[in-house]
């Protein structure tokens, strides 16, 4: 016979359960939306300062997300930003340092997991550096249900639009289009703006909004190369490009303003959460062009990044630093996927609901690396961190480091390490220790 006091226990504990019942039945799993923007600059958004009003798509859905304004890409190079964004990891994990580094298939990826969790996954990309088959990306489908890419070299005399790389407002065509298909929800769908890449040709009205003349002068700029130092004589050049530029910024944001639309009038917002960043940033100053440097410069290495949760209606600022690896953990917390014990980056998810940070501080590091896998010792390069006040580079070659104030603009030429060097030397410690590997080549 079963003891009374063990009856009313059992009693308690169903009558527990059924109040917990409805809490514990969790919420379903948000659709997921990553928007990457290439080469796009934080400081050409409106919601991070800029007054040339190139985005105000992008500062509307930024009104009702949280804003992260110290948001740092690892690597300044496409295919290798793109690998640590959706690993999770950093290049010495992930061995993809460079272009057309296959991204190996005993490494965990973040759609592969997302798809073993039941989400429908779909990739659409605007460049051949993005392109899992003929391109520089191998390996980066898996994991995807729908892969759209489809590039190739161009041939002479064809539009490097219809061959190389696509324009924004294609791809989003295309992503719009799979949408409608109504896919199996949960679905988590990445969308790759390739722009504003040289030859920064942006299409009217777009093209001319800054820059009346046909083309600026060439001289300046060897569109062959994605990064060059230039002489200060030909700064009036450059700059004229910035601006092509930027009517190429404001390009992008109208073909992202469509999408979002379209996502408002189908009612797809308030179950999707949408993360928009951007791969790297790009230069036009100091005498340095482009990116893929190894210059650490902050208008290379800083890019936008928003998180709007499904719902989410206000808006927030976070200034805690974070690189890109953080972005596969907040969307695997999301997605209610436990976070693999191998992902760098730490999930951004309770600070973007507006809980309030550990104590501790958050870092970002950034790196351009010349060889940078585990098999292999790394010689040249350099390699950074970012906190809340401070930005230090160690040069790999010299071993030497250099220290800069993020409040001051002009990075390159005022190095605090030997004005302040007890904070040169924690901040040292803090990229030795993160990779310790790299010990011997700074020392
Ligand atoms: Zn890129």
């Amino acid at each position: 016979m079963v003891p009374r006091a063990l009856l009313a226990l059992a009693a308690w504990l169903t009558l527990v359960a059924s109040f917990l019942a409805p809490n514990l039945q969790a919420a379903p799993p948000p659709n997921i939306i990553l928007i990457t923007l290439d080469t796009t600059r934080a400081d050409r958004m409106g919601f991070l300062g800029s007054k040339s009003g190139l985005t105000p798509n992008l500062d509307l859905l930024a009104a009702q997300s949280t804003i992260f304004t110290r948001a740092y890409s690892h690597v300044p190079l496409t295919t290798a930003s793109h690998a640590t964004i959706f690993t999770g990891t950093y290049p010495q994990f992930n061995g993809v340092n460079d272009f057309g580094k296959p991204l190996r298939a005993d490494l965990p990826y973040l759609p592969d997991l997302l798809h073993q969790h039941g989400y429908q996954t779909a990739a659409f990309v605007g460049s051949l550096v993005l392109d899992p088959i003929g391109g520089t990306a191998p390996g980066f489908d898996r994991g995807f249900d729908t892969y759209n890419a489809g590039f190739r070299i161009r041939r002479s005399g064809e539009d490097r639009y219809h061959t190389l790389e696509r324009r924004g407002a294609d791809v989003v065509a295309h992503a719009l289009e799979w949408l409608k298909g109504r896919p199996r929800q949960p679905f988590f769908l990445w969308v790759h703006v390739m722009a504003p890449h040289p030859p920064y040709r942006p299409s009217p009205p777009y093209f001319g909004r800054f820059v009346k003349a046909e083309e600026p002068a060439r001289d300046a700029v060897n569109f062959s190369r994605a990064f060059q130092l230039y002489d200060a004589g030909k700064q009036p050049s450059i700059d004229r490009w910035r601006l092509r530029y930027d009517e190429w910024i404001a390009q992008d944001d109208g073909a992202f303003g469509a999408f979002l639309s379209r996502l408002e009038s189908t009612g797809t917002l308030g179950s999707t959460a949408i993360i928009v960043s951007a791969d790297h940033g790009e230069s036009f100053e100091g005498g340095i062009w482009g990116h893929g440097s190894r210059e650490q410069l902050r208008q290379i290495v800083r890019v936008p990044l928003i998180i709007r949760l499904p719902g989410q209606t206000e808006g927030r600022r976070i200034d805690v630093a974070a690189d890109h690896t953080a972005i596969a953990s907040t969307i695997m917390e999301l997605a209610g996927v436990s976070r693999p014990q191998w992902m760098d980056g730490e999930s951004l998810l309770s600070v973007s609901q507006g809980y309030p940070e550990p104590a501790r501080q958050r870092v970002a590091f950034t790196q351009y690396l010349e060889t940078s896998s585990v098999f292999e010792p790394v010689h040249r390069g350099t390699v950074g961190v970012i906190n809340g006040t401070h930005q230090y580079v160690i040069d790999l070659e010299s071993g030497k480091g250099a220290l800069y104030e993020l409040a001051d603009a002009n990075v390159q030429d005022n190095d605090l390490a030997s004005k302040e060097p007890g904070i040169a030397a924690a901040m040292r410690e803090l990229i030795l220790a993160r990779f310790p590997e790299l010990r011997r080549a700074a020392a």
